[in-house]
């Protein structure tokens, strides 16, 4: 399955994305989570990326884009994947549409978790994150036992960067310019559906599910018939195939020419008819007639006529 999620920074949707990634096995990309591995390692993309970052502002296209084809090119995305924070605006999710078309894959669901902004703003400024082992907490509404401390693997978590009050400020004003567009873009497309993401996350996820059961799942079924019914198709042709080759082979024995020039011949006259060899023409022999005295002497006749 291929999935788009669309929401606000904050809206929970990098959390049913690793809900979906346990689920289906298959992976989820995240331009964020690639972003931040870069600026970790401090390669030139991410001291590009780091600065847009800091601010709440878009990383350029062309980086997001690089990043997103490099990925899709991995074969763990022959069976699917989960977008998750890409695309971010109208010249990315055309530049997606393309690529997919390319590689046959077209997307077959844009899921938006749809969350209030005032909600948002406390989930993203409360939002701490393990360092280790990437468990989700936020000191508002799910804090970890101890303070700042993963209660899975007990270490240290992590404030992003991004944040910050005045940075999420920003996230949320570029969310509503460039990124909620694709609500409709995606709507036209036919391939829109919303969930609330408010609640228990389980709750969110068996929404989630529901939905990716009934949009996906009859959708793959429709496509499975049709591929089988392509591959039995080929195979029908390779017969036929093979088929007239072995034919041309039995031709060109028969004619003792070689098969290239029997198949040449075969497929000027149309489909090969084995022949039966020529008959021998039969030549009725006459019943031996009974031995003359006459005929049986002749030559010693002749010499006595001397
Ligand atoms: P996220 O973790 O998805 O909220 O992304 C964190 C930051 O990474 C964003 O505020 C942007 O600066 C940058 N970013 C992530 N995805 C994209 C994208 N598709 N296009 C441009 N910038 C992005």
């Amino acid at each position: 399955m291929r999935i788009v999620l669309l929401g606000a920074p904050g809206s929970g949707k990098g959390t049913q994305a690793k809900l979906l990634v346990e689920k289906y096995k298959i992976p989820q990309m995240s331009t964020g989570d690639l972003l931040r591995a870069e600026v970790a390692a401090g390669t030139d993309l991410g001291k590009k990326a780091k600065a847009a970052m800091d601010a709440g502002q878009l990383v350029t296209d062309d980086v997001v884009l690089g990043m997103i084809q490099a990925r899709l090119a991995k074969p763990d995305t022959k069976s699917g994947f989960i977008l998750d924070g890409f695309p971010r605006n109208i010249p990315q999710a055309q530049s997606l549409d393309a690529m997919l078309a390319r590689l046959g894959q077209p997307l077959q669901l844009a899921l938006l978790v749809d969350v209030d902004t005032d909600v948002l703003m406390k989930r993203l400024t409360g939002r701490r994150t393990c360092g280790s082992c990437g468990a989700i907490y936020n000191i508002y509404f799910s804090a970890p036992k101890t303070s700042n401390k993963c209660d899975k693997c007990g270490a240290a978590l992590q404030h992003r960067s991004d944040d910050n009050e005045q940075t999420v400020g920003n996230r949320l004003k570029v969310y509503q310019q460039q990124t909620a567009p694709l609500v409709n873009y995606y709507k036209a497309q036919g391939k829109l559906r919303t969930v609330r993401g408010v609640g228990a996350v389980s709750a969110i996820f068996k929404n989630v599910t529901d939905i990716i059961e009934s949009q996906i799942r009859p959708l793959a079924d429709v496509m499975g018939k049709i591929e089988s019914a392509a591959a039995r198709q080929a195979a029908k042709a390779k017969a036929a195939a093979v088929a007239k080759t072995a034919a041309a082979k039995a031709a060109s024995r028969a004619a003792k020419v070689p098969p290239a020039k029997a198949a040449t011949a075969a497929a000027k006259s149309g489909p090969v008819v084995k022949k039966a060899p020529p008959k021998k023409a039969v030549v009725k022999k006459a019943a031996p007639k009974a031995k003359s005295k006459k005929a049986a002497k002749p030559v010693a006749k002749a010499k006595k006529v001397k």
